[in-house]
């Protein structure tokens, strides 16, 4: 993969495609952490004197909606920044300034198609391609993937740390390698559970994707969350993950999903009718603590419990606090998480935060990414 060192960007006007698809409340920028993390690539290229066009998209607009104009993305790069960053208003009016945002890539229709007409349009923009966004290279569009044969090209600074972390993962680890999967359904998850069943040391199990697992074996799961289509994979992964594989050993039931419900400790996992299993107990976040502290490398994906709910958050805070603790080289992923991990003030005791939720996913998985292999 070529990486900045690669480009002589001095003088060059460069196309920067970045992950700036960022939660908003109205227009308002809810968390701009996906702002922060491509800064590093964007003052490199101002101070080795590059003139930049920022190319990102922003949800999933269908016509133009102006709610998800990048307007109020750019103004917050400026911010950061500390220089003012122009909005180009569409491609045929793209300011010649030093730093030019362009609008949402996806009002273009061709984009989300990978259409060369329109890698051809943003290529004529630009004398080269530098591609950030790591959150968007498992999709192959115009902006991650076309565009990248048109123009001499390489990988971001954020990109070039994701690709590393992740591929080490796979192809050389320190062992032992424990994954750490939760969060609310197996079928999103068993990719990647499957893939760590291959080549982990243990694999922990938490969330509510574990109660097709407990069903398989045979336990009443109660009114939990229970994904009726997880229970062939859950089978399946059990057969698989014999003698690696954990589950809680015992829950933290609610009456209901809220936070001031009636809450109850369950010393195992079968879960009354009229309760649903919300958290791993404490039993099994200190057994997960501990494998954990004897990890060479820890990959988490996915909170163990319902977090958002105060009583049901200290499965995932107890895990956090073990991670942040271990020696091993430790990775942490998913949207949730790391909304847990914020939420906790956690994060900075992981050694790396991957920004790509379904990228970080299919690179951990030994899947090409076409935004990746485009830069190589
Ligand atoms: P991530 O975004 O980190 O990959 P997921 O989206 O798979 O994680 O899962 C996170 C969601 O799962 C959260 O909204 C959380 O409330 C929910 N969840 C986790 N455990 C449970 C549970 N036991 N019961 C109900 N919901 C749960
Ligand atoms: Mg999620």
């Amino acid at each position: 993969m070529r990486t900045l060192d690669d480009l002589d960007v001095e003088g060059k006007r460069v196309l920067v495609r970045v992950d700036f698809n960022v939660p908003l409340d109205g227009t308002r920028i809810a968390d701009d952490a996906r702002i922060v993390a491509a800064l590093p690539t964007l003052q490199e290229l101002r101070e080795r004197g590059a003139r930049m066009l920022l190319a990102a998209h922003l949800g999933r607009p269908k016509d133009r909606e102006p709610e998800l104009s990048m307007a109020p993305v750019a103004e917050r790069v400026g911010e950061l920044l500390g220089a003012p960053v122009e909005l180009a208003p569409d491609l045929d009016h793209v300011p010649d300034g030093d730093i030019v945002m362009l609008e949402n890539v996806r009002y273009e229709p061709g984009e989300t198609k990978d259409d060369p007409e329109l890698a051809r349009r943003y290529a004529a923009l630009a004398d080269l391609y530098v591609n950030d966004a790591f959150g968007a290279a498992h999709r192959a569009h115009a902006s991650t993937h076309a565009v990248a044969q048109l123009l001499p090209h390489a990988a971001g600074r954020l990109l070039e740390r994701e690709v590393r972390v992740l591929t080490g993962i796979l192809a050389d680890p320190q062992r032992p390698l424990v994954a750490v999967i939760g969060g609310a359904k197996v079928t999103t998850k068993i990719g990647v559970l499957d893939a760590f069943l291959e080549r982990a040391d243990a694999v922990l199990l938490g969330g509510a994707m574990c109660f097709p697992f407990f069903k398989v074996e045979g336990h009443v799961v109660g009114d939990s969350l229970c994904e009726e289509e997880g229970i062939e994979p859950a089978r399946r992964a059990l057969a698989a993950g014999e003698g690696k594989l954990e589950l809680p050993s015992d829950l933290v039931a609610g009456r209901e999903f809220s936070a001031d419900t009636e809450v109850r400790r369950l010393d195992g996992v079968d879960v009354p009718d009229g309760w649903m299993g919300l958290d791993i107990g404490p039993a099994s976040a200190a057994r997960y603590a501990e494998v954990i502290a004897g990890a060479g490398t820890v990959f988490w994906n996915g909170p163990m419990g319902a977090y958002e709910l105060e009583p049901f958050g200290e499965g995932t805070r107890a895990v956090a606090e073990a991670v942040a603790e271990a020696p091993g080289t430790t990775v942490a992923g998913g949207g949730d998480l790391l909304a847990a991990l914020g939420h906790f003030g956690l994060k900075d005791g992981v050694d790396h935060l991957s920004t790509g939720g379904g990228a970080s996913l299919e690179m951990v998985e030994g899947k090409t990414l076409p935004g990746v292999e485009a830069l190589s």
